[in-house]
């Protein structure tokens, strides 16, 4: 059986380069991670050719004993991990995974409300060339424009006003904690379900350092490849009540046939993110987070307009506000990519700049910190992040600090070139 590079030799570049990318700079793009390579491995495997349509023991094909084990083994594992009656651990990705969680618990033309996608909100939470926009009613909730922080009050007052089915927590950049139980109280008011998009922070959830939405919400959905660590994927948990309807959304509502290596490896990352090594790494990513986030803040970053949205973080990242900055978003995002650091513009609430412009970045720590960043390495992250968005930068010497950081935590030591 011939090898790659023989077969294909572009593609083998492609992956050879990724590689040497992701080993010679400093990731920081808050959504991203680094599978380790257990995961890897079964994502990489024979169970990406079998056909599995329906679930385990109730299959629409032959042959789905041995993959029966490995999706039994995902949804028991993380089920007990987030305290959750139900899981699906079906969906290809977590677009896919609230599609199928909005079908479920709405009609088209029912109103759901999330955060504004301008405010850090995510696109399938009711943005209007997504789905979520075309087939519902949308409603959206802003952060309070002075705290930059989702407001309980304006939130219930909003709800009372709008009588949403879908009242939505969750975010894609926002960087402190939501109160699920007033997301509880409020839904209960309204009548509306409670779905939590916890994809960002459910790695903080798993490690018992962030609040667990499970309780409070009657569904939440999940990617399974940013703080979670595992391949890019989704999955949903609910309540029991809900959980016939769920899988039924997802196959044969919204999918065919599951991705069987992906379960597996799914398997594999939930049973890494129950471990003491694991809860050990996520303090080091909320760590890592305070420190930079410190270090952005300081004075003599602050005189050149730079600011960290609500002056802090509970999270794995940080919202840098360029507004008063002479950098736009893009250009910040250049700069940082120039020196080695790889992160993304991101708008922040009451952008005047459009959204492939920006006033903001959004850095964040898990991918550094599988790498096995601590206080120390994190440190020096925000010494170069702070030089870097001064006035005149020494870009060379700042990618050189970088470089030496990556070199002290090598990236999949042993990985030969394919
Ligand atoms: N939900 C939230 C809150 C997200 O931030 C993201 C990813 O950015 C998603 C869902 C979508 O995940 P995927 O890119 O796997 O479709």
């Amino acid at each position: 059986d011939a090898k790659l590079s023989d077969v294909d030799p572009e593609i083998a570049a492609v992956l050879n380069d990724e590689l040497a990318r992701q080993r010679n700079t400093l990731e920081m793009i808050a959504s991203e991670n680094f599978a380790p390579r257990s995961v890897l491995e079964a994502q990489g495997s024979v169970l990406t050719n079998k056909y599995a349509e329906g679930y385990p023991g109730r299959r629409y094909y032959g042959g789905c004993e041995h993959v029966d084990v490995a999706e039994n083994l995902a949804i028991e594992r993380v089920k007990a991990l987030f305290g959750a009656e139900f899981a699906n651990v079906q969906p290809h990705s977590g677009a896919q995974a609230n599609a199928a969680a909005l079908a479920a618990l709405l009609q088209p033309g029912d109103k759901l409300m999330g955060l504004n996608l301008a405010h850090g909100g995510h696109l399938t939470h009711g943005m209007k060339l997504n789905f979520s926009g075309k087939l519902y009613e949308v409603a959206a909730y802003g952060v309070d424009e002075q705290t930059y922080r989702v407001d309980m009050d304006k939130v219930r007052e909003q709800a009372l006003a709008e009588r949403p089915q879908v009242l939505i927590a969750g975010w894609s950049a926002y960087p402190r904690q939501l109160d699920f139980d007033a997301f509880r109280s409020i839904a209960d008011e309204v009548g509306a379900y409670l779905w939590t998009d916890m994809a960002h922070f459910a790695g903080l959830v798993a490690a018992g350092l962030h609040p667990n939405p499970v309780p409070a919400s009657d569904v939440v959905t999940s990617t399974v490849h940013k703080t979670l660590a595992g391949p890019r994927s989704g999955m949903i948990l609910a309540k029991e009540e809900y959980g016939k309807k769920l899988n039924s959304s997802v196959f044969p509502g919204q999918q065919g046939g599951p991705l069987m290596h992906v379960i597996a490896a799914k398997a594999v990352a939930f049973r890494i993110a129950g471990s003491e090594e694991f809860r050990e790494r996520q303090e080091r990513v909320l760590e890592g987070a305070r420190i930079i986030a410190e270090r952005l803040n300081a004075p003599d970053v602050a005189e050149h307009g730079v600011s960290v949205l609500t002056g802090g973080t509970d999270v794995h990242l940080i919202l840098v506000d360029l507004r008063h900055s002479a950098l736009d978003g893009k250009q910040a995002e250049d700069l940082l990519h120039s020196v080695g650091i790889t992160v993304n513009r991101n708008s922040v609430p009451f952008d005047p700049r459009p959204p492939m412009v920006t006033s903001g970045l959004r850095i964040g720590t898990p991918a550094l910190a599988t790498r096995g960043f601590g206080a120390k390495e994190f440190t020096e992250v925000g010494e170069i992040i702070a030089a870097a968005l001064k006035p005149a930068p020494e870009v060379e010497a700042l990618r050189a600090r970088v470089t030496a950081l990556a070199e002290n935590f090598p990236l999949y030591p042993g990985q030969e070139e394919w």
